[in-house]
């Protein structure tokens, strides 16, 4: 049953909305738990239906898992988990063969000069720019570093994001990944707590008396509220605010866009297949100066599937076209297994975050200039009766389930 007279809304029920309605419990306030959706987890969505196997649609991995909050969580809930680095067989391709002895020596060189050169640039008391202008150019291994670090993991070409937020957000490892996913970790999290799923919040109403949110379901009022949707969804209009948010904020969320990574998963049980180990990495050079490879994760847990990943630009070319995902996934994967083995791939599974209209993307990045965004997005409004949370709120974590996590939190604390 939902509290009739919540002292605090909170407006979403993913990674910070599940960390701040745990944190208010624990601070004995009541608080009810508004999700558009049907299930809670946000970005954080593991199912088995759809490949008999479980497969993560958001969040895999547990960054920098020795200072991530999740990671204690789930230890003490006895939660298997793995840790990646440990685990992962790198293979690098170029020209459709494997890469050298040499060739990966000099990739490793490039990667480290890539990140001397970023953190440099970051310190050297300059404005703020695109995180390209300080990436090496023109080396063997450059064009395929900047790929890697910018699309395939931050989900955004390095030209579209502040160089002091993506030096400032980059993380290391141990990256930790659990049998259950993190998705069924989290839907863990939010068990007992008071979360009304199907229930879109088309307006807040915000001000001095309190909050009232209005939606399908009706109307609640409460003293404060916690808003931790996508900055996608806050662009975009998802919810009204009434009086409108302040210039600040509206350009904090207009500075943090979200990124997109698509992944399209293969049942890959046939035995034509090439015999991967589990967790391999496989990645392909950049090949010329319009190639935006593909990467792939294959067999996690030794199950019979293989997972490609796809960034940036090209996810959103492909974004509303599973078909075309699926047909491009299988074509990339041809560059690597040959074409025979690319047609053994069994079923695939797309991802459908950008035109979900509960997210409209994968994470978030700060746009060239904007690396104080975070913070004003994060800072309490109203004197604390209204509060954003979520990845994009983060100085560090930002784009994680840590840092939606942790912001989730620190926004309960922030509540009037
Ligand atoms: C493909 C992909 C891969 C990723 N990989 C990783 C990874 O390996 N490791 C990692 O740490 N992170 C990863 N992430 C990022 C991570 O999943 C997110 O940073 C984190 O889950 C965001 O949590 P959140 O609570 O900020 O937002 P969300 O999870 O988006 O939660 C917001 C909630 O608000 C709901 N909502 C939206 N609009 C409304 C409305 N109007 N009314 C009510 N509810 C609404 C949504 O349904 C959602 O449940 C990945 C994300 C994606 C998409």
């Amino acid at each position: 049953m939902f509290p009739s007279d919540p002292d605090v809304l909170v407006i979403g029920a993913g990674c910070a909305g599940i960390a701040a309605a745990r944190s208010l419990a624990a601070r004995g306030r009541s608080c009810l738990v508004l999700e558009g959706g049907p299930r809670v987890g946000g970005r954080a969505f593991t199912e088995t239906a759809s490949l008999g196997l479980p497969f993560d649609h958001g969040a895999s991995w547990l960054h920098q898992a020795d200072e991530n909050p999740l990671t204690p969580l789930a230890r003490a809930m006895g939660v298997e988990m793995l840790d990646h680095d440990s685990l992962r067989d790198r293979r690098l391709f170029t020209d459709g063969r494997l890469a050298t002895h040499d060739e990966r020596r000099d990739y490793a060189t490039a990667e480290d000069a890539f990140w001397a050169a970023i953190d440099a640039a970051a310190s050297d008391g300059r404005p703020d720019r695109p995180a390209a202008e300080a990436a090496p150019r023109g080396g063997r291994w450059d064009a395929t570093v900047a790929h890697w670090e910018g699309a395939q993991i931050c989900a955004a070409e390095l030209s579209r994001m502040s160089l002091r937020d993506f030096a400032s957000t980059a993380l290391d490892g141990p990256n930790m990944i659990l049998r259950e996913g993190v998705g069924g970790l989290v839907t863990r999290l939010a068990q007992g707590l008071p979360v009304r799923l199907d229930a879109r919040v088309d307006r807040l109403r915000w001000g001095a008396r309190g909050v009232v949110a209005e939606g399908a379901f009706g109307t609640v009022a409460a003293r404060a509220a916690i808003v931790t949707v996508s900055t996608g969804v806050l662009a975009a209009g998802g919810i009204a605010f009434d009086p409108p948010l302040p210039a600040t904020t509206r350009d904090a969320i207009l500075a943090l866009p979200l990124g997109l990574l698509t992944k399209v998963a293969f049942r890959a049980d046939d035995p034509a297949l090439p015999d991967l180990p589990p967790f391999a990495s496989l990645r392909r050079a950049v090949a010329h100066a319009h190639d935006r490879p593909m990467s792939f994760v294959s067999r996690p847990f030794g199950d019979p599937v293989l997972v490609a990943f796809c960034g940036g630009a090209r996810a959103w070319e492909m974004a509303g076209d599973p078909a075309r995902a699926d047909a491009e996934a299988r074509a990339e994967a041809a560059t690597i297994f040959g074409t025979q083995g690319a047609a053994a791939l069994g079923r695939a599974t797309v991802t459908r975050w950008a035109e979900d209209p509960l997210f409209r993307g994968a994470y978030s990045h700060a746009v060239p200039g904007a690396q104080t965004a975070r913070a004003a997005l994060a800072a309490p409004l109203g004197d604390g009766r209204l509060v954003f949370a979520g990845e994009a709120c983060h100085p560090r974590f930002a784009a994680t389930v840590a840092g939606a996590w942790l912001s989730g939190e620190a926004a309960a604390q922030h509540i009037a």
